[in-house]
C-alpha cells in the first residue's frame, strides 16, 4: 500500500517549465541569454569555498544592499527562494480557511493556481480583456469578503502587456485596504513607458500598507539558476513572510551572487535595452507577417494562435526553436540573442508557416 497523499492534490497542475533540447534554440523560458559578469562569477565562486557553513538565516547583508536600493526600510525586505517562493508564502500568510480567495486574472503566471491550491484556498480567475490585459474594473468588482490577497502581474506573463502608473493606482485606490494587493513586477526592468506614466510599485505602495510588490533577480539580473527574489512591503507583511519560509532556503551563493548583481546593476540593467530592441523587431516582423501579437512590455511575445498553439509550437521545435505553447490559448516567445531570433523568425514568417497557420 502506498503511503496516503491529499487526494485534492490530484486536481493540481504541475507547473510545466519551458523545455530544454540540447542543441535547439531555447525562447521558452523568459531567462535572458547573458552569463554572469566576472564580478558576479568571481562572488559566486567565492561563496562557494564557503559551502561548508549555513547560509545567513536573515539574509542581512542582501536585505540591506535592496532597502538602500529602493529607499526602503530593512524591516520591509524579504527575500525568497526566487520570487515564486514569495508567491507561495503570501498565500500561507493570508489564506487559512477554505473559503479565503485568492484573485487573479487568467491567463496569469502560471504558479498563482498552484500556490493557491496548495495552499487549500480558492482561486478566482478574472479573464483578461480583448487586449490580452488585465481588466482591472472587473479585478476590483470580483474582490468578496472572502478576498484575502489580488495578484497583478504587471507586465503580465504570458502575455506581455503592461498598465501604466495611473491604472494601477485607481485599482489599489479602489481595493479595500484589508486585501494585499500583490504587484508581480518580475519583468519590471524591460518597461519602457514614459517616465511620468511609470508603473513602479515600490513607489506606488509608499503609504500603503496593503501593497506587496515582488521584484526578481532571475531575469534582467540573469540569476534565474541561483533562484533569489524580493518583496517589498509593511513590516508586518515581511514579518509574516519570514515566518513561513523555508529556513536557509535563499543559499549562500544566491546571497553573494545577489549582491554583487546590485552593485553591477548600471551595467546589467543596460543589457536589457538590446533585449527589448530585440523584443520590439521580432514584434514588427511577426506583425508583418500577419500575427496578432499583443503590446509587449516584457522580454517576450504573446501570439494567441488558440487552437493550433501546440501544433506551432511543435512546428517551431522541428525548425530548431523551442517556444512556449499554453493549452488553446497561445505561445509564447522569449526574445533571445538576435541570431537565436533571427532562427525563430526565419520559421515564423516563412510563406509555409504563415500559410499553415494564420490563414
Ligand atoms: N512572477 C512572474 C510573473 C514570473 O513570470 C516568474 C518566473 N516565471 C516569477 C514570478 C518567479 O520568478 P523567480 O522565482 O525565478 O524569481
Amino acid at each position: 500500500m502506498s503511503a496516503h497523499i491529499r487526494p485534492d492534490l490530484d486536481a493540481i497542475p504541475a507547473y510545466i517549465a519551458g523545455r530544454s533540447l540540447p542543441g535547439v534554440v531555447k525562447l521558452a523560458s523568459n531567462e535572458t541569454t547573458f552569463p554572469p559578469l566576472p564580478s558576479v562569477a568571481k562572488a559566486i565562486a567565492e561563496a562557494a569555498e564557503q559551502a561548508n557553513r549555513y547560509p545567513d538565516i536573515h539574509v542581512s547583508e542582501l536585505r540591506a544592499a535592496i532597502a538602500e536600493f529602493h529607499d526602503v526600510a530593512i524591516e520591509q525586505v524579504a527575500v525568497g527562494c526566487g520570487s515564486v517562493a514569495l508567491c507561495q508564502e503570501i498565500v500561507q500568510i493570508t489564506c487559512g480557511q477554505p473559503t479565503d480567495e485568492v484573485l487573479f486574472a487568467w491567463r496569469s503566471f502560471e504558479a498563482y493556481p498552484i500556490v493557491t491550491q496548495v495552499a487549500g484556498a480558492r482561486a478566482v480567475q478574472v479573464p483578461l480583456n480583448s487586449e490580452y490585459a488585465h481588466d482591472l474594473d472587473a479585478l476590483a468588482a470580483a474582490v468578496t469578503p472572502n478576498t484575502r490577497v489580488v495578484f497583478v502581474c504587471n507586465p503580465n506573463n504570458p502575455t506581455g502587456t503592461a498598465h501604466r502608473r495611473a491604472d494601477i493606482e485607481r485599482f489599489l485606490d479602489v481595493v479595500p485596504d484589508t486585501v494585499l494587493v500583490v504587484l508581480d513586477e518580475a519583468y519590471y526592468e524591460y518597461l519602457r513607458f514614459p517616465a511620468d506614466e511609470h508603473p513602479n510599485g515600490v513607489e506606488l505602495g509608499r503609504g500603503r500598507p496593503n501593497v506587496l510588490v515582488l521584484r526578481t533577480f532571475s531575469k534582467a539580473y540573469g540569476l534565474a539558476g541561483l533562484r533569489v527574489g524580493y518583496g517589498i512591503g509593511d513590516p508586518a507583511v515581511i514579518t509574516a513572510l519570514m515566518k513561513v519560509r523555508v529556513p536557509f532556503s535563499v543559499n549562500r551563493i544566491a546571497q553573494a551572487a545577489a549582491i554583487a548583481s546590485l552593485e553591477a546593476r548600471h551595467e546589467l540593467l543596460e543589457r536589457t535595452d538590446a533585449v527589448v530592441a530585440e523584443r520590439d523587431r521580432m514584434r514588427d516582423a511577426l506583425v508583418a507577417a500577419g500575427y496578432r501579437v499583443a503590446a509587449s512590455q516584457a522580454n517576450f511575445l504573446w501570439l494567441p494562435l488558440g487552437e493550433r498553439s501546440a501544433e506551432y509550437g511543435a512546428a517551431s521545435a522541428e525548425a530548431g526553436v523551442l517556444v512556449r505553447p499554453y493549452g488553446t490559448d497561445g505561445v509564447r516567445v522569449t526574445a533571445g540573442d538576435s541570431h537565436e531570433n533571427d532562427l525563430y523568425l526565419r520559421f515564423a514568417t516563412d510563406p509555409a508557416t504563415v500559410e499553415r497557420f494564420l490563414n
